[in-house]
């Protein structure tokens, strides 16, 4: 791999690149399946990504027709990261032994470890020989949606594909490791302003923010919209407050702490509830529902904006769902794709129906809009989140972070590339974009 890293450094051509043998080994965070009942009986909060995650090498797999291998330059932490590591709320190992039996070639993908990471920069070393549009050298981001294109349920929206998968998180050969194995249709041209961990590390979740916001797929946002954001300076949270912004909405975050709320006044959102300093509870201690603390949201978001959300971005689900439900304006929208604090959610349908109000379920993104998404990062319209960088090594830290959410928007990591601020190539939009802007969630 030392032969490649340098040549990539050094500038090297395509050719070159493709001349170069590639190791029968690579550096990869792997998960184990021996590990699968590492936390039996711990509670969630205390499973420790630390334990699971191993870095070391793990043999080169054969190219199916329709691939590429990237060397991975830099790559992300996703919450994904997170729930693989701690084997919940399934441990993907049952997933990848399901794709497993789908073809010949999805046979790879079941093995006793899993190469982890949805999120990935780097340059394309070797294409299949099916592949038309990318070729060894091109520098990319890498999006997370799996998809088998011979499936008829993949070609109206591939998110409705019947096998559609997370790549990463539901199939091996992921993107935390010094290569990757990934579809030739999950390949997207790296920002040429960027760096590659600043390039890195939105794919997963910028791309799921415009799925759920701009996509007509999701809540599909309207200028003038009042859009509350749960979580607005965390991963998805932080592009999300950006496309509010640039579609002309009215964003509404919730963070946790001051340091959070001067983030999102520093990115042009004026309306921030501080949920800690707030104190909501809005279940109470028999697990019943305290509805008057819905309404003190609900007056608080008025108190700010002066009416109701059209749009609820809503991910931490049971323990904010019933009032982000509640909240919502007559008519208008929840919109969710996650539910970090429990997946069996409870709301009041009579303010649902009564209200005529709609919830829209999401998911990642399809290539349309993951493509979309990668387009405004690479002209400067949207930018990158990420507040700290970690080393491949240090990749079991950086998801115990996420895990105990200590950290902002998105934890970069860096697999070939040496140092961070490596992978600049077009310095002129960046300047024109600015530092300010590339560095708002940067810690000091
Ligand atoms: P993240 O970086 O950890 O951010 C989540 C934010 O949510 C935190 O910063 C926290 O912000 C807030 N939060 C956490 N628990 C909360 C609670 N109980 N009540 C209110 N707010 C809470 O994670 P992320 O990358 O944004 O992902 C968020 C969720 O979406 C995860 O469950 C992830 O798996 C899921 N996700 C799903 C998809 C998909 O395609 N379906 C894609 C991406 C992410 P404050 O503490 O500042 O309030």
């Amino acid at each position: 791999m030392e032969k490649i890293r340098e040549a990539i450094l050094n500038g090297a051509s395509g050719e070159q690149l493709a001349s170069l043998p590639l190791p029968s080994e690579y550096r990869a965070a792997h998960i184990r399946k021996a590990d699968q009942d590492l936390f039996a009986g711990v509670a969630s909060e205390d499973k420790d990504p630390r334990s699971a995650i191993h870095i070391g090498e793990v043999p080169m797999p054969e190219l199916a027709p329709d691939e590429a291998v990237v060397a991975v330059m830099a790559s992300s932490i996703n919450f994904n990261t997170v729930w693989s590591s701690i084997f919940e709320p399934v441990s993907t190992f049952g997933p990848m032994a399901r794709l497993g039996r789908e073809s010949e070639w999805a046979k790879r993908h079941d093995r006793d470890y899993q190469v982890i990471g949805s999120d990935a920069s780097g340059v394309v070393l070797r294409v299949g020989s099916a592949v038309r549009n990318w070729k060894p050298g091109d520098k990319v981001t890498v999006h997370c949606n799996h998809v088998d294109d011979q499936d008829p349920t993949s070609h109206d929206d591939s998110m409705l594909g019947a096998n559609q998968r997370i790549w990463g998180y539901e199939t091996n050969f992921g993107g935390l490791a010094d290569v990757a194995i990934v579809k030739a249709n999950q390949l997207m041209p790296k920002p040429t302003h960027l760096s590659w961990e600043e390039a890195a590390v939105n794919a997963l979740c910028n791309s799921t923010s415009y799925r759920m916001l701009v996509s007509r797929n999701g809540a599909y946002m309207k200028q003038g919209d009042v859009v509350l954001i749960w979580g607005a300076t965390g991963g998805i949270g932080g592009y999300a407050v950006q496309y509010v912004l640039n579609g002309g909405g009215i964003p509404v975050g919730v963070v946790s702490s001051p340091e959070k709320a001067k983030i999102l006044h520093d990115l042009g959102c004026e309306a921030v509830i501080d949920r800690r300093a707030a104190n909501y509870k809005f279940w109470n201690e028999d697990n019943t529902h305290n509805e008057s603390e819905w309404r003190r949201l609900g007056a608080d978001i008025r108190g700010l904006v002066g009416e109701d959300p059209d749009i609820v971005f809503e991910h931490p689900g049971r323990s904010t769902f019933a009032a982000s439900m509640y909240v919502a304006k007559k008519g208008g929208t929840v919109v969710t794709c996650a539910a970090t604090s429990g997946f069996m959610m409870e709301f009041d349908n009579r303010f649902f129906w009564m209200r005529l109000k709609r919830l829209v379920g999401s998911h990642f993104a399809n290539y349309r809009e993951a493509y979309e998404a990668n387009r405004l990062i690479a002209k400067g319209m949207i930018h990158p989140v990420m507040s700290q960088v970690f080393t491949l090594e240090n990749t079991g830290e950086a998801a115990y972070q996420v895990h105990k959410n200590m950290h902002e928007g998105k934890l970069g990591v860096l697999c070939l590339s040496p140092e961070e601020g490596l992978g600049i190539d077009n310095m002129e939009l960046r300047q024109k974009v600015g530092e300010k802007k590339l560095r708002a969630f940067r810690r000091a």
